[in-house]
Order: C-alpha cells, then structure tokens, then sequence
C-alpha cells in the first residue's frame, strides 16, 4: 500500500508530519519518521482525524434550512443563494454588512483563501484580536520588536527549564523528549502552574500559584534578583531600554505581598529567584492560559522583564519561548495587500456586543474555520446576533453548533481530501499535505468554493490560479527561489525551514525602536484584589482528547476541585454542583483532585446537549494589550445541586 505524506492541520504547536494510507473506508494515520520533531509518532487527536472523514456526523451535501428541518440543495443553488445575498447586502448597505468571521479551526495556506475573497469584495466586518494567545504576543512584540524563540532542540543546551504556564505532556507532547534530554543532561525543569499538571510528574520542582498572578511572580522574582544584586549588569547596559522603570515597578512587589497574592511562599522565591540568576542558562517555555487576563499582556512583560534582567535572552539555552514568525515573509501570502480593501473590524472579546449595535447592521454572516457560538465569550449573546442577522452561511466539515444554528451549510473538504501546505508557529518544518482521497460525497475544497464565487460575482481577477497546485506554486516561489524548496522537494519529506536559527536574538538586534529590548510594566498590585461574591479562580482549559470544540463528545461537564474546597460545599467525587459566575451558571460533575490550586475550580470544555459550551458563564473582556479574550478572568462560587 502506498503512503502518501500529509501533515496535521490541528492549530497545535508540535506540526506532525504524517503517513496516511488510505483503506477501505478508512484511514491510517502514521507519524512520519522524516520529520525529526515528530519522529514517527503522533497523539491520538492526529490520529483521530482519519475517523472524522469517514464519520457518519461528516457534512456531504450542501444544506439549506427549511424551518425547522434541512433540506439537500445542489452546489449550483448554494452558490446562487449565497452570491445573491452577497449582491443584495453590497447594493443595500455595502460590504461592512457582511461579517465574515474566521480562525485556525483548520491550518493550511490555502485556507486563508476565504480572507482574500472577503478583502476583493472591498473589505467586511472581521473580528480583530485574538481569541487564544495575542495579549502575549504583542506583549513580545513590544518586548523584543518580534516573536521568536530558541529552536526545540536548543532546549538541550538550558541548565534550568521552566514550565511556566504550559503543560507539554498534554499540549506539546514531542518537546517531553527534548525536556527529558536536557534532563539527562543535568538541567533542572521547575513547573509552575495553578494545577499540578501532568508536566509536574517529571520536573524537579512544582511551584503552585494562584490564578492570574503570574505578573505580580514575575516582578516578585524580579525584586528580589535585583535586591539582591544577582542581575546581569552588563547585559542590562548594553542590550535593555526601561530598565529604570521596570526595577522601580519591581520594587513594589515585596516578597512577603508577592507571596500572599500568589500563594507561593518566600523561601520559594527565593529558590525561584536564584535558580533564574544563578542556574542559567534559563529558558522559560510559556503557556498561553497566563495571558487569558486582563492583564495578560504585562503578565508575559514581567516574564520577559525578568529573563532580560537575568541576562537570559539571546544565548544557547536560554530565552522566552512563546511562538516564533520566522516564516513571515518569507513566502508569497494569498492575501491581498491592505491597501487593497478597507474592513471594519471590532474585537474579539466583544465581538457580539458589538455587532449587535452596528451601523450598517449585519445583513450576511459567513463563518469558515471556526464555531463562534460555542468558541466565543458571551454565548447567550451570541445566539442573541444569530436571530438577529437575516442570513448566516456556515463552510465546515460536520454540522457544528454554529452551523445548526445558520441558514446555509456547505460541506468543505479535509486535509486528506486536498493538497495544501502547512506551517506552524512553533515548529521550524514546512510540510506539503499532498491530496490522499478525492473528496467524500460533494464536498468542494476552500480554493474550489472561493474561485467559484469569485467567478460569479465577477472578482476572478483576484483568483488567477485554476488548481490547488498552481496557488501552492505561487506560495512557494520565493522559497523554490531562494532555496530550492520546491513542491516536488516537499513532497520527499517535510523541510527543516534554513532560515530559522538555533538561537533566536543571537546578534541582540531586537527589532524595537532603540533596537535594545525595551521593558516596561503596568501591573500594579491593586489590580490583584478578591471578588468577594464570587470568590474562586474559574479556569476553562481544553480536555487533552480534543481540542477547543474539534472532537467533543457531549459528556457532560465535569468539575474538578480540590478536596479543600469540595468540603467547605459538602461535595463528594460524582455529586453534582452548581458553577455560577456573574454572566450564568450550569451543572457539573465534581471529580476530587489533589493536583487544583484550592482556591480555583477547574472545568474543561464541554456542551451541553442544547449546544452551549462552558463560555454561557464567560463575559467578553479585552487583555491589556492585544485585544485577546480574557476568559480565565472569570471568578465564579459554586455550590451542590440537588436534584429536585
Ligand atoms: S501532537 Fe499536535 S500536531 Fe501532532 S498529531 Fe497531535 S495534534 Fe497534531
């Protein structure tokens, strides 16, 4: 049988290459030995994705709602009914009455074919922000002028690593054998997290700290290192701008309140606090929950203020590892140049409230790789839009939440059914996801349903490729150039891409105005205060089996809480009880863990059968910096439900 080569398009870090064999009604999902991160292995939700082709939930046939039911119609009616919506909102109000909402529900360069088609009509209404990770990376922008980090392998140089935020036994499973060279090596791998995740079981020390407070460490360490005198003078003289102002902002954060805010004692910082100065070189792997605050985005400053401080950035071993854009650039984009089209765009956190009251009102919505009433803070408010805005088409695979509740679906193609190309923002390697089977039932490929439309509304100037392959060809064309990096090359194996560097900001030219890294702090410890109504840290991270709403099984919630906190509500391991934030309240299951912070209540995503997720209790807050959702600012209470 024949393997042909693919890569995962989950919006995961790790980027796995795969093998994929096609069988009868089935697939094979290998990992691909020729990619050195993923060595030939790959989880179960890269595996899972063979299943989802095959799937009996799996969308074959364009669906037109019909009341209450849904009604097969042809391509050819689909395309009519969506290009005459499309017509009748630019003649009645123009194209800021379209809103096209869009994320990373599915990677691939050619995916990002929806955008151009929404930019050649003039420009929508987008989202703008981030629904995931943006607080920090702009954070990291501000920092270092760009984003970018030590290569994986790198990590095998660090004397200390720390977990600060991440989880990569769950999250990131192919860096476990970087982490456990570098510990065979003789470093050291602290953890710090709000829950004593799977991670822990391997490092050498487990900090737990209260949710949210990850800045006000951050400075804590700070305070002390420099207290001290254990900074980094002469890296602080050459390569930093704001120092001044960031020792001053440390210098509140005494270690005696540090430690009360975040429930890590001060021996503990101390320790923490040494091992940063002294046991370097440090590389901090940062996780994105962190940055799901109000004040995210001075959260990942003071992270980065503190390796800076320390002297670690810029080395072998040592630096903030967050994402890198390595690959900006460097290939043609399928986008159009922004002075090509102008959109009104409104933030993701507040998205919905915001369309509510726009002018133009919304009079088409279009949603391609993502599920915005389930992904999006303030659900009910959502399904408020929804009935609100006369005509909402949905492109995805399986008939999502968002789509159930739209008026027009159209079944798109997976990754095994069309070729494209994938790279991801932590991983180095370039993959060609060549075409494995041809598309189930009538399922049409993005590039195919967006050339059409194009051709039908007259715009086909700005989609001048006829196949796949020819778009692929543009993309590549500077790398095939430069580099040799050709299709037929990438269809040999996945690329370690040559442009990317063992060590990031090794030459210390940061990208910042004064070319210098530049710090700055606006944590002040009054944002720390308690909300006394409801007092507990709500965290709402994804299960390890699926990833935000891809892959749900409708289980129910489950709520897991320390046996501290069940006490105070007499709960048991299995009772039901009530979680309730300012914005709503469901059911969960309690699950007893030893492994919570005690003042926190962990409840990964889920739906309920009417569709809604664990965002109906999370109202939409913008981060400081970034414009990223603040889901983890949640406080809730909880308490027992007794079944009537
Ligand atoms: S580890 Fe990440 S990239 Fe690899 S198969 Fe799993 S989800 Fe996909």
């Amino acid at each position: 049988m024949t393997m042909v080569r693919s890569a995962c398009p989950l919006n995961c870090p790790d980027g796995c290459a795969f093998l994929v064999e096609k069988r009868e009604n089935s697939l094979l999902i290998k990992g691909d030995p020729a990619n050195n991160i993923t060595k030939g292995f790959i989880c179960s939700k890269g595996q899972a994705l063979g299943k989802r082709v095959f799937s009996p939930d799996r969308l074959k046939f364009p669906l037109l709602r019909q009341g209450q039911r849904w009604e097969r119609v042809s391509w050819d009616q689909a395309y009519l009914l969506l290009t005459e919506a499309i017509k009748k909102t630019l003649d009645d109000v123009g194209p800021w009455g379209i809103f096209h909402h869009y994320d990373y529900g599915s990677n691939g360069v050619l995916r990002e074919l929806d955008q151009r088609f929404f930019q050649a009509l003039g420009g929508v209404t987008e989202p703008r922000g981030s629904m995931c990770w943006g607080a920090g990376y702009q954070a990291q922008e501000l920092d270092f002028g760009g984003v970018f980090s030590n290569s994986w392998e790198d990590l095998e140089d660090a004397k200390t690593i720390v977990l600060w935020g991440r989880d990569p036994a769950v999250t990131n499973v192919h860096l476990i054998p970087h982490l456990l060279g570098a510990k065979k090596r003789g470093a050291r791998v602290l953890v710090i997290n709000p829950i004593r995740v799977k991670s822990a079981e391997f490092a050498d020390e487990y900090y737990q700290v209260r949710p949210g407070t990850d800045g006000a460490l951050a400075l804590g360490l700070s305070h002390i290192i420099l207290r001290e005198r254990w900074q980094d003078t002469l890296f602080i003289q050459n390569y930093i701008q704001g120092f001044e102002g960031f020792a001053r902002r440390a210098k509140e954060f005494f270690p005696e309140k540090v430690a009360a805010i975040t429930g890590v004692g001060v021996t503990q910082l101390t320790q923490l606090a040494r091992a940063v100065s002294h046991a370097g070189p440090v590389s901090i792997i940062l996780g994105y929950g962190l940055q799901r605050y109000i004040k995210g985005g001075n959260a990942v400053r003071a992270i980065d203020g503190l390796a800076a401080i320390s002297g670690n950035i810029g080395w072998a071993g040592a630096g903030v590892h967050y994402a890198h854009q390595y690959h900006q650039g460097k290939m043609n984009s399928v986008l159009l140049p922004p002075e090509r089209y102008r959109s009104r765009t409104y933030p993701h956190p507040i998205l919905a409230e915001e369309l509510l009251k726009a002018d133009p009102a919304i009079q088409l919505a279009v949603v391609t790789r993502s599920n915005p009433l389930v992904q999006q803070p303030n659900s009910q408010l959502w399904r408020d839009l929804w009935r609100k805005i006369p005509f909402k088409v949905v492109i995805d695979t399986v008939l999502t939440e968002t789509a159930r509740q739209s008026d027009l679906v159209l079944p798109a193609a997976t990754i095994f059914e069309e070729e494209d190309l994938v790279k991801t923002s932590w991983s180095p390697l370039i993959h060609y996801a060549q075409k494995v089977l041809e598309p189930q039932g009538e399922v049409q490929a993005e590039p195919v349903i967006f050339t059409e439309l194009a051709k039908r509304l007259g715009i086909e100037k700005d989609f001048p490729y006829a196949s796949s392959r020819e778009w692929l060809e543009f993309v590549l064309q500077p790398l095939s150039e430069t580099y040799e990096i050709s299709l037929d090359k990438l269809a040999q194996g996945p690329v370690y891409a040559p442009y990317i560097p063992k060590v990031a900001w090794e030459n210390k030219d940061f990208k910042t105005p004064s070319g210098k890294i530049e710090l700055s702090s606006e944590l002040d410890l009054a944002d720390l205060g308690e909300a006394v109504e409801f007092p507990y840290h709500l965290l709402t991270p994804h299960p390890g089996n699926a990833m935000h709403s891809q892959f749900h099984q409708d289980e129910g919630f489950k709520v897991f809480l320390h046996p501290d906190l069940a006490e105070k509500f007499r709960l048991n391991h299995g009772d039901q009880a009530i979680v309730e934030t300012a914005y709503g309240q469901l059911v969960a299951a309690v699950v007893l863990s030893e492994d919570i912070h005690p003042e926190t209540v962990v409840l990964p995503e889920g739906t309920t059968s009417e569709g809604l997720g664990v965002n109906q209790l999370i109202l939409g807050k913008c981060s400081d910096i970034g414009e990223s959702t603040c889901y983890y600012e949640m406080r809730c209470q909880i308490r027992k439900w007794y079944l009537d």
